[in-house]
Parts: structure tokens; sequence; C-alpha cells
């Protein structure tokens, strides 16, 4: 199963790791590992906070 990406800069997903809108690098919208250690991960948390004003379009498990 391919990943689905995402392109922070207009919210488009793609399959594609550079938006095909507007060319953007695009990124995971879920990390596919949590990490408790991950130095990063808290930023991540927030930009993804940012990114996604509405609800995802997919169901399970969301993050607290
Ligand atoms: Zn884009």
């Amino acid at each position: 199963m391919p990943a689905m990406r995402k392109c922070r800069t207009c919210l488009t997903y793609t399959f594609s790791e550079s938006c095909p809108k507007c060319g953007n690098p695009t990124g995971t919208p879920h990390p596919a590992r949590f990490s408790p250690h991950d130095p990063y991960g808290k930023y991540r948390r927030a930009l993804l906070a940012l990114d996604a004003p509405a609800p995802e379009k997919t169901p399970g498990p969301t993050s607290e």
C-alpha cells in the first residue's frame, strides 16, 4: 500500500513527493511511527494540528 502524502502548503493529498498543484514537497499526513523520544515530535504534531482544520477523512484513532 503506497503511502498517502499531503502538501503542507495547499493541503492537497497525493502519492507524489511533490505537490501536483503548487510543486512544494509533500509529507506524510500521519507519521508512520510514533516515538516518545522523537525530538521533533512536538513540532510535527503542532504542524499537523495547524494543517488539519477539518476532520480527516480516514476513520480511526486520533492522537490526543
Ligand atoms: Zn500544494
